[in-house]
């Protein structure tokens, strides 16, 4: 068997991409103007079916104007996952407001029972207001992550934002392509059912443009004013007239070329995904005390990361993964909690139980959209001698 190096998630680019970003460079469009930008935000928009979509430099600056655009201030409080990659909550600090760590619940995203349980026993709501008590702050939004394309319980979460008039902010970095097939929000995409969502083409994501991001929403002027904030907030281009501070974050010509031609292998990235997917669930269930991760029931996912769980010792994670790297295989753990990390010290968090459980407990495996089966069967190998 082949010793080739396997990448966790690397990108996959084999199909126009060297023909449209050559196109780019030979017509000398490669900076925010030109016309990949607009056709790159067109296709996602219609793929998601959203209004419009409005590209960013990266996910990260997709959720800093997303949150900007749900109104949270610097005396804010904003509701995030604990579990999940600290972009989703870096942009919360951007602007000053305070966040509070949530738990997440075997979908690896936010619980909405212990979500409701905090604003119930930890909250007051009056004049529409959810005021946490013990800092006086009010809570305006949250971040949801659909965590690893996974698709977080809308359907609750929806209820529950509401109910206490939270503005929801989707951070579907992860979850391009995942949809529900059932219940209320049957054919809604992952990114397009709260507020505002935001999407990655971070090299490791399902897509890449090298770096870059989009927002998507329901309503059209929302779109219209993160445009107007990504493009440094210009009231009058020809004469230099600024309306509000706005910021830098537009997309490249030179990334969305490669977006174009990334949108148009999209789908067959998902089935690739979803077949490697369940090649290492058939092994992996099979052996006693590992278990590969579902998806909820009722959703299309991308399948975009795999999740192996340790479902007694503990010790079992690192172990896996030094074996994997000595057979030159690429595989990690979950996350650190955002909670535990140095920036965050001190902060408020509420009833952290799965989260930590899971953080010892999940290896991810390699889930590149180039892996072929019998890469798969290599990295089963290692896993069944371990
Ligand atoms: C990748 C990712 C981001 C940030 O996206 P970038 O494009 O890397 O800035 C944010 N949140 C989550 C959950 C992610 O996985």
């Amino acid at each position: 068997m082949s010793n080739d190096f396997i990448g966790l998630s690397v990108p996959n680019l084999k199909g126009n991409e060297l023909k449209y970003v050559t196109e780019a460079v030979e017509t000398e469009w490669v900076s925010t103007a030109g016309p990949y930008v607009e056709k790159f935000e067109q296709a996602v928009a219609e793929y998601v079916h959203t209004p419009m979509a409005v590209s960013c430099q990266n996910g990260t600056s997709a959720l800093h104007i997303s949150l900007m655009l749900m109104g949270v201030t610097r005396e804010d409080a904003v509701i995030v996952p604990t579990l999940t990659f600290i972009a989703a909550v870096n942009p919360t600090k951007y602007i000053g407001a305070e966040p509070i760590f949530m738990d997440c619940d075997d979908s690896l995203c936010m619980d909405p029972i212990k979500l409701e349980k905090f604003c119930q026993t930890e909250c007051d709501f009056k004049d529409g207001k959810l005021i946490d008590k013990k800092t006086g702050r009010h809570v305006k939004a949250m971040v949801v992550v659909h965590v690893f394309g996974n698709m977080a319980d809308m359907e609750s979460i929806m209820d529950i934002a509401k109910k206490y008039n939270i503005k929801v902010v989707e951070d579907a970095t992860e979850a391009l392509g995942t949809y529900y097939t059932q219940g209320r929000y049957k054919g809604m995409y992952a990114g397009t059912i709260g507020d505002i969502g935001a999407y990655s083409f971070n090299g490791n994501k399902i897509i890449t443009t090298g770096g870059g991001g989009m927002i998507v929403s329901q309503n059209e002027e929302l779109l219209k004013h993160a445009k107007h904030l990504t493009t440094q907030a210009k009231a009058d281009v020809q004469n230099f007239i600024h309306d509000e501070i706005g910021y830098n974050y537009r997309l490249t010509n030179l990334a969305a070329a490669l977006g174009m031609a990334q949108m148009e292998v999209l789908e067959d990235y998902i089935q690739t995904k979803a077949e490697n997917y369940n090649h290492y669930k058939e092994v992996i269930d099979q052996i006693p005390g590992l278990h590969v991760q579902d998806f909820r029931e009722g959703i299309r996912t991308n399948h975009w990361f795999y999740s192996v769980v340790f479902e007694n010792d503990e010790s079992g994670r690192d172990k896996l993964i030094a074996a994997l790297k000595e057979n030159n295989i690429q595989s990690r753990p979950i996350w650190g909690l955002i909670s535990d990390q140095l920036p965050y010290e001190g902060a408020r968090t509420f009833e952290l139980e799965k989260a930590p459980w899971y953080w010892k407990r999940v290896v991810n495996v390699p889930c590149s959209t180039n892996l072929t089966s019998d890469e798969v069967d290599r990295v089963l190998e290692v896993i069944k001698k371990f």
